[in-house]
């Protein structure tokens, strides 16, 4: 897909009939097209329609057609995040993308659940860290993520779902305690945006099987309702890590209007 960036200038104040009969002159009933933009400076950027919906915050099966706008809103609360226009282009530039965090891996779960994860000590004070390390795989940079860090998030937990701590998982066989799964809060793809570290404790949720398929995969309504529980829960926390973001911000980052 290709994004055009451009700058429209207006012929002034008025349409130009004059110059819009002379390009295109008029029709049967005799009117013409006199509203005309020059466009100056035409630069084309590509990236895939993937990163671009997962960007704008569109559901993932979202298809841009035609020349059109990225709706205002969208548009907007993206550009805070960044100095001008073309820093967050070259952000969804191919060639600095940062790309998917694999949460749904399921090696990096399964690589959680180990022997000693029940005996894990929870020590780390809830302060602002420095952004992790940007790792290039497959030609496209990704955040690194801390497997130890994780493990402490569940622990943290006492191995149960943040959403409820009544929902019934099972017991792992590699860990022998409860099976959770850790969940960034707010996705490591949006770390580019914030100043500090996102692989922190306060933005790592133990979420049940269950419950963490539904906050990648259940409806918008739904999904909105286990991020405003998870976000209410750790807002303050967040705070102290020097993650602070809005929740209209969390669920654009979940591809949420
Ligand atoms: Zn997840
Ligand atoms: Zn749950």
């Amino acid at each position: 897909m290709s994004i055009l960036k451009v700058i429209f200038y207006t012929t002034g104040l008025s349409p130009n009939r004059k110059v819009a009969e002379i390009i295109w002159g008029t029709d049967k009933t005799n009117r013409t097209w006199e509203y005309i933009y020059f466009i100056k400076n035409l630069e084309k950027v590509n990236f895939n329609v993937k990163d671009f919906n997962e960007f704008f915050g569109y559901s993932s099966n979202f298809t841009p057609q035609g020349f059109s706008n990225i709706e205002d809103k969208r548009f907007k609360l993206r550009l805070q995040q960044y100095q001008s226009i073309d820093e967050m282009i070259h952000t969804l530039d191919n060639s600095f993308f940062v790309g998917n965090d694999n949460e749904e891996e399921e090696s990096f779960h399964s690589s959680l659940q180990t022997k000693d994860l029940s005996t894990v000590i929870v020590v780390e004070a809830l302060e602002p860290k420095n952004k992790p390390l940007l790792k290039m795989i497959n030609g496209r940079y990704q955040w690194t993520r801390d497997k130890d860090l994780a493990k402490k998030a569940l622990k943290r937990a006492k191995f149960q779902c943040e959403i409820d701590n009544q929902h019934i998982s099972f017991i792992s066989k590699a860990s022998g305690v409860s099976y959770m799964e850790a969940h960034h809060l707010v996705p490591l793809k949006r770390q580019n945006e914030i100043e500090n570290c996102l692989d922190v404790l306060s933005n790592i949720v133990s979420l049940c099987p269950n419950c963490h398929r539904k906050i990648h995969h259940a409806e918008d309504k739904e999904k909105k309702q286990l991020l405003q529980n998870l976000f209410k829960q750790r807002k303050e926390d967040l705070f102290k890590q020097g993650v602070n973001i809005t929740f209209d911000y969390l669920i654009n980052s979940y591809g949420i209007k």
